[in-house]
């Protein structure tokens, strides 16, 4: 069936099938690429990882119960450790954002000042905050297929018995300690149960002053060199019988079986580090055609949209400080994920992943044809692939606006689910509010023939001029509320058919690269491999791998992103060495978001940093790693413990860390 793909796609694609090959990847996976899962580790080559460096054993990460990796936590989307047997935990300071956010008032402002708590009594519940980590994998592939077989041979009803079934197997295990999530691994070719204890007592300890712990801003965001003290330290609490529990003044440090102990030895460029942690989503294994629809449509619709979202809150809070305050963590995830797209659409280009994809399609057809076995198992897979990839890219655009209406304007997403005309009238509506949704109506009016919303277009052609008022709004989200339905419907149906050809596709590509094979990342736990290495940028130019205190005080304006701290500049110059103290440095490890926070540690299992960013030429690496430009950026935990020590103190915090206080 030949489906409309959007026009810009098809331009792409077509130039592409005639451009040089001159960016060609190379198909072998590299040695530091891979987001190993725990069962994953053993079967790795340690005799090379020892050569490395490594001086642990597959067993001392990950024995098939716990091991080094059971210190690597979840705290909300982001990653995190234990570091102390209080239940301490550090993780990026952009992770605690919301938290800090929350806890501030003009008066005390602990985004601006930072924030150390005295003691425990003064440590401050981080509202909305969750901590989690794994206890067991239960296999349930078994189970999950199953459900899938007894649904019959609808695709949107094989998908839906697959939901239930993961909510059952979720629910047989709910109990104090334990709660589980069903995954699924290599497109639902594997499903695990991981069965993990969730701490929702969760407290803020220590936040160095934004001017550190975002130090660069916006501007530095995803680049490197970076000088950023991009950490912060909370603690678990739970009920005094030590089960979890909501936040009780009575309650007690929960106490973790393992955590890590920080290491004040560093790395230099050649080392082995590994990260710990959980990443959120990467898409190694997309089409062509998945690939060149996000390029040349979703990431810049998504930049757009951002974009305008982040000038209407700016604007609509430009005078009123208390109002800017509260929407400060917003502002920061829309800016970051501004940039992500900008990164996704010039490093998609300037990588040649599409390029990438259509070559090896080409070179897998060729693989499968040649072999008698391979055409039986593998016979028109890659096609049946493309034919999904060619029906979500043609209603891409369509999808995407549908989606930006609810999630983007909380007014009409609660239009599209109040009971009736009257009440969805009566909801209210911010200036932001309108702002947006007369954008997204702007957007509308410019889809493509093959992709109009008719309901859209009535309603446009009526409410066309002058104001658009709630009525008029509420009145769109009821005439699109059969769109969203069938867009329901559509991703149910896909989704039912990638249950059954997915895992044939991941299944043809790990026998094709006939090589260690991993799962995207899925926000369950990984560990990445890495050596710490610098990387050129573009032509002529070499990036070191470290940074140091006195490149933080060379970038110092006295003013706005970069504007260091006083006590941090007079601590630096009352000490010699204290400008060559270590910031951050980079290594080739494989993360991507949801990695922030990540414990990055030595061949000796021990904490040496803080992974929180990649840089900008690696940020298309969602779509495939390269050895030479896929770097992530983490803090070298030295930087922190010196602020602990010589410009916040301290001293409880470095002594509960096994640590000297000076
Ligand atoms: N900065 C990212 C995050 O917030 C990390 C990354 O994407 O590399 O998770």
């Amino acid at each position: 069936m030949a489906l409309p793909v959007p026009r810009s796609v098809r331009i792409l694609l077509l130039l592409l099938a005639v451009a040089s090959p001159a960016l060609f990847l190379g198909r072998r996976a590299a040695a530091d690429e891979g987001e190993w899962l725990p069962e994953q580790i053993a079967g790795l080559d340690f005799t090379a990882l020892q050569a490395r460096g490594l001086e642990l054993g597959p067993d001392d990460l990950w024995n098939g119960e716990e091991g080094l990796l059971s210190a690597a936590v979840q705290i909300n989307g982001c990653s995190a450790s234990f570091v102390s047997p209080e239940g301490l935990i550090v993780t990026n300071h952009h992770c605690g954002f919301a938290a800090i956010n929350a806890a501030s008032t003009l008066e005390r402002n602990y985004l601006e000042d930072g924030f150390v708590a005295a003691d425990r009594e003064a440590e401050i519940p981080a509202q909305g905050y969750s901590v989690s980590f794994v206890r067991r994998y239960d296999d349930v592939t078994a189970e999950v297929h199953a459900a899938m077989e007894a649904a019959g041979d609808d695709p949107a009803a094989r998908w839906k018995a697959v939901q239930a079934e993961r909510r059952r197997l979720e629910q047989e295990v709910q109990g104090p300690f334990e709660s589980a999530i069903v995954v699924p691994y290599f497109e639902g070719r594997e499903w695990r149960r991981i069965v993990r204890t969730v701490l929702r007592d969760v407290r803020l300890v220590y936040a160095p002053p934004r001017d550190v712990g975002e130090y660069g801003g916006e501007t530095d965001n995803w680049m490197w060199p970076r000088h950023t003290g991009d950490f912060t330290f909370f603690r678990a609490y739970v009920a005094p019988d030590g089960s979890p529990a909501d936040y009780a003044p009575d309650n007690v440090p929960f106490r973790p079986a393992h955590w890590l102990r920080v290491s004040e030895d560093g790395v230099e460029e050649g080392d082995l580090v590994m990260v710990m942690g959980y990443p959120g989503r990467t898409n190694r294994y997309m089409t062509s055609v998945a690939v060149a629809v996000r390029e040349a449509v979703y990431y810049p619709l998504r930049l757009e949209v951002f974009t305008a979202m982040i000038r209407f809150l700016e604007e609509d809070t430009a005078d009123d400080p208390e109002r800017r305050l509260r929407i400060e963590s917003l502002l920061k995830g829309l800016a970051n994920a501004q940039k992500n797209a900008e990164g996704m659409i010039w490093g998609l280009a300037r990588n040649g992943v599409v390029d990438r994809k259509l070559r090896e399609e080409a070179e897998i057809r060729a693989w499968v044809a040649a072999d008698a076995g391979r055409r039986q198992r593998y016979d028109g897979v890659l096609d049946r692939v493309l034919a999904l990839d060619t029906e979500e890219a043609a209603r891409m655009e369509r999808d995407f606006l549908l989606d930006q209406f609810r999630y983007r304007s909380g007014a009409f997403r609660r239009m599209l689910s109040a009971p009736d005309d009257e009440s969805a009238a009566r909801v209210a509506m911010s200036a932001v509010d309108h702002r947006i949704l007369e954008l997204l109506a702007g957007l509308a009016r410019e889809l493509p023939e093959t992709q109009r919303l008719e309901a859209f277009d009535a309603w446009d052609a009526e409410h066309g001029d002058g104001e658009r008022g709630p009525e008029a709004w509420a009145e769109l989200a009821r005439s699109l509320a059969p769109a969203y339905r069938e867009l329901q419907d559509f991703r149910d149906r896909l989704a039912g058919l990638r249950l059954e050809v997915g895992p044939k596709w991941i299944s043809l590509q790990e026998e094709w690269r006939g090589e260690r094979f991993y799962p995207d990342a899925n926000s369950t736990l990984r560990l990445s491999i890495a050596t710490v290495k610098g990387y050129q940028p573009r032509d002529g130019v070499w990036h070191l791998p470290f940074t140091t205190v006195a490149g933080m005080l060379e970038k110092d304006r006295g003013e706005g992103e970069f504007d260091v701290p006083d006590e941090v500049r007079a601590a630096a110059e009352a000490r010699p060495g204290a400008r060559d103290i270590r910031v951050c440095f980079l290594a080739d490890a494989d993360t991507t978001g949801g990695n922030s926070g990540s414990p990055v540690v030595d061949g000796r299992g021990r904490l040496v940093g803080l992974n929180f960013d990649r840089v900008f030429e690696n940020v298309a690496g969602d779509f495939g790693w390269n050895p030479e430009r896929s770097r992530n950026i983490s803090v070298d935990v030295r930087f922190p413990l010196w602020l602990m020590r010589e410009v916040w103190p301290a001293p409880h915090l470095l002594e509960e860390m096994g640590l000297p206080t000076r």
